[in-house]
């Protein structure tokens, strides 16, 4: 359908009413405090290899009087003669001629959101009409021919504005309306740009290869659950890989040095929030590294890659060993943005004729551990129940609060049985102030130190509801987490006669940290490993090891102490044995990251097409219904469900 009106050649803007032209303002100055504008180079870049002669993004007040060829949706529409036109890189106002012309009546029947070619001509606005708020906002275009390329339907789901609250499964129901909104544009670009970033960084500065390794893989020992891939092999099945681990190692010993992905990965971990079935690892390996090595590349890479709109970077980060997060944070994710640390106060209540202090230091690895809070507000008493209610679903014991009213006078269950000479010590090792709240906890070292970090995480999350800044929202607190136990006591696993099952902290390729490693042999328990994790602002982005490579020694960690069957890593074990250089690595989780960058709500607003938190894809319905007779070929079978 192609309209062209010659009436607009001879335009009687200056007649519209300055309220249509400033209620259709108003309109486009909401959508625009939401929107990161691209640089102007940008947009005119993307008119390469195209129909249009410009974007929506790029008039100025120097284009006045050329002719324009603009494509775009209708995003909002005045009567039938003003409308923005709206494309990935910024909105222009455009105006028919008058309400007589024809190219009016195309407007009027025009829906919002459809597509549509506009040429014409660019003209200065009315000074009451100037939007400095808009790029475009000097100009408007003087439509002499529209056409009408796609038509929206009458009534869509929602309406793709940033201000329209729309519950999260409708957005991903209709995922393609949602990507038309200004936040998820700046979501993806973002996540493109800083991509193409540690490419370059790693590519052209420091003689990285990109290397796709296969998604189609098998079944590996330890780690999470994986994905099955049925095939026409009878009892036979792929798995989809967790991670490239053992295609990145054996890289390396095909001598290839340096290798990155972005690795696609999968791990079926059942419904999680804020979890994806699949998602996207930034996954590196090098030959010859140390640990200092790799810290000082992704410091680099995150430094290089770093959004210029974001606070400098002070590098390198710190460092902090497992043993420290654990006792001063609680964690092995520490949140150092924020103080709160976790006081080992055991001392102070050996023999206190309390039993819950008692019978927990009565064990050589029972703690008693206590955290300060300075509210700088009310903390309510219905605040301390929930609370409670929060420490009773980790522990049996909960916590025991004290509310210090001033010097003397302690609000607590317990202070009343707490002796003159131990309140003082708490009072000075916690330096009490009338109006701190104490959390005690007591019971086994790590369990109580877990414990009181996550209920150091839960009061600063009630603080901050109630208007206090604890977490100088500013700042990012980059922290390398290393000195990782090389195993840990397996979950839900068997404890026999004194020996406890164990599991890899990080996985079974990690190696002993140099300093234990004849212990691996008689007290693997105790055996610190080459695990690092980065931290930022309390989320672990990364995680990583120097890898074994010895061949025995790695059959000796999956056969002895894992209890694996490493027959299945044969392949590995023989590479090992083929001349292996010293090597190590580490993943960045990059959803998560580009997430935490971008301040999101979940991951799922920085992945173009997410799943549900219980992994299904609401816009096509996956994972959808196959009969026996579409997998026959496979040699599986349907199972009914029992009703
Ligand atoms: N493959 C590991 C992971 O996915 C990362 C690494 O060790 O490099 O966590």
């Amino acid at each position: 359908m192609r309209h062209v009106c010659s009436l607009c050649k001879v335009a009687c803007l200056r007649t519209l009413p300055t309220f249509y032209r400033l209620s259709l303002r108003n309109a486009v100055s909401r959508t625009l405090k939401l929107q990161q504008p691209l640089t102007r180079n940008t947009s005119q870049a993307c008119n390469s290899f195209c129909q249009r002669s410009h974007t929506c993004g790029e008039l100025r007040a120097s284009h006045i009087g050329e002719p324009v060829t603009l494509y775009g949706w209708v995003q909002y529409k005045r009567f039938d003669f003003m409308l923005t036109l709206k494309d990935a890189y910024g909105i222009t106002q455009i105006v028919a001629a008058n309400t007589q012309n024809c190219i009016s009546s195309v407007l009027s029947k025009i829906r919002s959101e459809s597509v549509i070619k506009i040429t014409g001509k660019v003209q200065p606005r009315q000074n009451e009409q100037i939007n400095k708020e808009m790029l475009t906002g000097e100009i408007e275009v003087l439509a002499e021919d529209i056409e009408l390329i796609s038509e929206c339907k009458d009534k869509l789901p929602f309406q793709p504005k940033d201000h329209a609250k729309v519950k999260e499964s409708l957005r991903m129901q209709y995922r393609y309306l949602d990507i038309r909104t200004s936040k998820m544009q700046e979501n993806l670009r973002l996540r493109s740009r800083i991509a193409m970033k540690m490419r370059e960084f790693l590519c052209n500065h420091h003689g990285f290869v990109e290397v796709e390794t296969p998604t189609m893989f098998k079944q590996t020992p330890g780690g999470s659950q994986e994905f099955v891939i049925p095939t026409r092999h009878p009892e036979r099945f792929y798995c989809l890989p967790q991670s490239p681990q053992q295609f990145k190692q054996l890289l390396m010993v095909g001598g290839l040095d340096r290798y990155f992905q972005f690795a696609r990965c999968y791990r079926d971990e059942g419904t999680k929030p804020d979890r994806q079935p699949e998602f996207t690892q930034v996954d590196l390996e090098m030959s010859f590294v140390n640990r200092e090595n790799i810290y000082s590349l992704v410091e680099g890479m995150i430094e290089y890659s770093w959004p210029s709109n974001k606070t400098n970077l002070t590098l390198p980060f710190p460092k902090m060993t497992y043993a420290d997060a654990i006792a001063k944070y609680g964690t092995d994710k520490p949140d150092t943005r924020f103080d709160m640390k976790l006081h080992d106060v055991s001392d102070i209540f050996i023999n206190s004729g309390l039993s819950i202090f008692d019978d927990a230091l009565k064990s050589t690895e029972g703690t008693v551990q206590a955290i300060a809070i300075r509210p700088h507000t009310h903390i309510t008493n219905r605040d301390l129940e929930n609370l409670q209610k929060l420490a009773k679903t980790r522990s049996e014991h909960g916590v025991i609060f004290i509310q210090v009213k001033d010097e003397t006078t302690w609000r607590s269950p317990i202070s009343k049985y707490l002796k003159d000479d131990m309140k003082n010590r708490l009072g000075d090792l916690l330096h009490m102030k009338p109006g701190d709240v104490i959390l005690l906890a007591a019971g086994k070292y790590l369990s109580t130190c877990l414990l009181l970090g996550h209920m150091r995480i839960a009061v600063a999350d009630l603080l901050e509801t109630k208007g206090v800044n604890v977490r100088k929202t500013r700042s990012n607190a980059f922290v390398w987490v290393e000195d990782f136990p090389l195993f840990l006591p397996k979950e839900n696993g068997k404890c026999e006669s004194q020996t406890v099952e164990l599991e890899s902290a990080h996985h079974p390729f990690t190696a002993p940290h140099p300093e234990d490693a004849e212990f691996i042999y008689t007290k693997p328990d105790k055996v610190r490993s080459l695990h690092y994790d980065l931290v930022y602002n309390g989320a672990e982005i990364a995680g990583g090891s120097i890898r074994i490579h010895d061949a025995k020694l790695q059959k000796y960690v999956l056969d002895e102490i894992l209890k694996e069957d490493s027959s299945s890593l044969y392949h590995l074990l023989e590479a090992l044995e083929s001349g292996a250089p010293t090597h190590g690595g580490i993943a960045i989780g990059f959803d998560r990251y580009i997430s935490m960058l971008r301040g999101t709500q979940s991951i799922r607003d920085v992945i173009a097409f997410p799943k549900s938190w219980e992994g299904n894809d609401l816009m096509s319905g996956a994972p959808t219904k196959l009969t026996n007779e579409d997998i026959k070929d496979y040699h599986i079978e349907i199972q009914k469900k029992k009703s």
